[in-house]
């Protein structure tokens, strides 16, 4: 009997939960019909193009899922906020303090997200023995004393980011410097325009190397695109 008794309340608990829950949903569902005002870009190369300093699996739910989320929750942010839909998202997030209010933390974390990772994917191309070139190789070894000691910084920088970040190259005030920020705050928000981001969040090497940090920052630097990033700093130095 008390099993009986106990196995009605078990149903009538779960029906309430389901009720709960369609509710929950229902008031979630008109977010499907948010206009699609950022698009996820394309990463540009195959899943497996970086393996295997970057595995595909990782690339694949890093693009497909992590950025896709960001580009989606973005998207409801800016319905909220009419008139931002049609600035770039470099532009916002340099002037947060524009940003209405009620929106202002969700634009900074979904909009930096997007930014942070459309960055990131032009910046990485396998190449072991790429190296800095033109101008930008001359202003590294003028703002760090060689490129092996500005590789070295990149990575304390990203070693140092507690919990989850990033660590920067950003050219700030006529200069190049080095910077970390937490979550998915953006360089663009304190004035400076980042030329390559190292993701030091765990969703960006966890899968291959779990709690090894230090071996997910040497493995970056083997496939970092310089010849994106070089090219990104003539253009960024020259305005
Ligand atoms: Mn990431």
């Amino acid at each position: 009997m008390n099993t009986r008794r106990n196995a009605l309340k078990t149903i009538a608990l779960t029906t309430g939960a389901l009720t709960l829950g369609s509710r929950f949903l229902h008031a979630q569902a008109p977010a499907a019909e948010v206009p699609a005002v950022f698009k996820l870009p394309p990463l540009g190369y195959d899943y497996d193009a970086l393996e295997p300093h970057i595995d595909a699996e990782t690339m694949k739910i890093h693009h497909d899922k992590h950025h896709a989320a960001y580009v989606s929750k973005l998207n409801q942010a800016i319905a909220a906020a009419p008139g931002l839909e049609s600035k770039p998202i470099e532009e916002i997030l340099a002037k947060l303090d524009t940003v209405p209010e009620a929106v202002r933390k969700d634009i900074r974390n979904q909009g930096g997200g997007h930014a942070n990772h459309s960055l990131f994917w032009q910046t990485l191309k396998k190449s072991e023995k790429g190296k800095p070139v033109g101008e930008l190789a001359k202003a590294l070894d003028a703002a760090f004393g060689s490129f092996a000691k500005f590789q070295d910084d990149l990575g304390t920088a990203a070693t140092k980011v507690f919990g989850s970040g990033w660590a920067w190259l950003v050219w700030k005030g006529g200069k190049l410097v080095i910077e970390s920020t937490p979550n998915q705050d953006s360089p663009l928000s304190t004035g400076g325009t980042p030329l390559l981001g190292l993701d030091v969040w765990e969703h960006a090497y966890y899968l291959k190397y779990q709690n090894r940090r230090a071996d997910y920052i040497k493995a970056f630097q083997s496939v970092v695109n310089w010849d994106f990033v070089s090219e990104r700093f003539a253009k960024v130095a020259k305005g």
